[in-house]
């Protein structure tokens, strides 16, 4: 499948982006809106960019025919995703370069990895052992002595993959319910916020960060983020410099989100990175001076990073699933459309179900926490 647009690739920039949800079509917009046209990689997965990009391959990540037209149309590569395979990805990069790069994806897009980077590196992380065996886990559970949660070293977001435990269950009985796959088994925090910031660096190794985002969830999926997070100002400078410093030891090239847990006293544990836009980002489009979407094509791009000002405080609140009135009817927007300050954003997808990311909104100034938690009630 190819959208229909023709366009000569002569001096013209085209932004690859290797995968096609909401991020990617957020990535699109803000391309076209530079001026740079766009080619999207679906993975044959729906995709929700596919409707604002110029061009569209609609192929399997692990197709050599894929990988081809991708990289004769576009004449760089960014990500919108993690979970791609690390040999498409270095294939990209050798053909027509891609921002973040293979190892940088390649840690972030799995557990074992991500944490042992975040240990090797001195950056605080709850403690873990790597699970391979039932045995790894009986020693593990002993040590730990607590409660904690089992997590698939791969392929896991939004809580998929995880399993709480008490720490007095049957290690032999946990591991059966994990289905034996290899794992990571972290200490449980019992934290007092969760917290999140947005850092953006650039191929010579300049830095900037967002103001840190707060964030609340509802069934494992972000609900809102409130911008600035309301934690102490050197907590949130504490934020800063751990970002930056994984970023600088990832040697990143683009935007990175690192999420954190804030403890009672104050102090911060690195939780885990999405080396790509990040939800609790999205109101960089309405509240800062450069949005998240913009920065990292600039990166990919080779141009000056954009100022992170937060304009004003605000929330971003997503629009999930459980709002709709029923698969294809959403809930009334007149409330929404009718706050001071907030902007809607809808991501065109055909179907709502459950807990399923349809858009967000951002409400910007001040009293945006008590206008998002009354538009919720309406709708829930
Ligand atoms: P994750 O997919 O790793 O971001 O985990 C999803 C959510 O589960 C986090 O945002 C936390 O709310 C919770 N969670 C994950 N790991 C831990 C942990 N070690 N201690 C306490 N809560 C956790």
């Amino acid at each position: 499948m190819s959208a229909s647009v023709f366009f000569p690739l002569d001096k013209q920039q085209v932004v690859g982006v290797i995968g096609g949800g909401q991020l990617g079509r957020m990535l699109a917009l803000a391309a076209r809106r530079m001026g740079v046209r766009s080619v999207i990689w679906t993975g044959g997965l729906e995709a929700p960019a596919v409707e604002v990009a110029d061009e569209v391959i609609d192929l399997p990540f692990d197709s050599a025919e894929a990988m081809e037209q991708f990289c004769k149309i576009a004449t760089v590569a960014t990500v919108e995703f993690e979970n791609i395979p690390l040999e498409t990805l270095q294939g990209v990069k050798k053909k027509i370069g891609l921002y973040p790069s293979p190892h940088a994806i390649g840690i972030c897009q799995n557990r074992e990895r991500e944490k042992n980077f975040l240990r090797e590196n001195n950056i605080p992380c709850t403690n873990f052992w790597v699970i391979e065996t039932e045995a790894d886990l009986e020693a593990a559970m002993n040590e730990l002595n607590g409660p904690g949660v089992l997590k698939t070293a791969a392929f896991g977001y939004d809580g998929k993959g995880q399993l709480k435990i008490e720490g007095c269950e049957n290690p032999a009985e946990v591991w059966e319910k994990f289905e034996k796959q290899r794992a990571v088994l972290e200490a449980w925090v019992p934290f007092e916020k969760e917290i999140s910031v947005m850092v953006v660096r650039d191929s010579s190794g300049a830095m900037k960060t967002y103001d840190p985002a707060e964030n609340r969830h509802r069934n494992h999926i972000l609900d809102v983020s409130i911008v600035p997070a309301t934690v102490s100002g050197e907590t949130s400078e504490a934020a800063r410099t751990i970002a930056k410093q994984v970023a600088e030891a990832l040697d990143y090239q683009g935007i990175i989100g690192v999420e954190f847990f804030v403890n009672h006293d104050g102090s911060l544990v690195v939780n885990e990175m999405a080396p790509r836009p990040h939800n609790s980002g999205h109101h960089t489009l309405d509240a800062c001076a450069t949005s998240q979407f913009e920065q990292q094509l600039r990166v990919a791009l080779g141009l000056p990073l954009g100022s992170t000002r937060l304009n004003s405080p605000c929330v971003m609140l997503n629009l999930l699933g459980d709002f709709w009135k029923s698969e294809t009817e959403p809930p009334d927007w007149t409330d929404l459309l009718s706050t001071e300050g907030a902007v809607l954003h809808l991501y065109g997808k055909r179907r709502a179900k459950g807990m399923r990311k349809m858009g967000h909104t951002t409400i910007v100034g001040e009293g945006a926490i008590e206008k998002a938690e009354s538009l919720k009630r309406n709708w829930l």
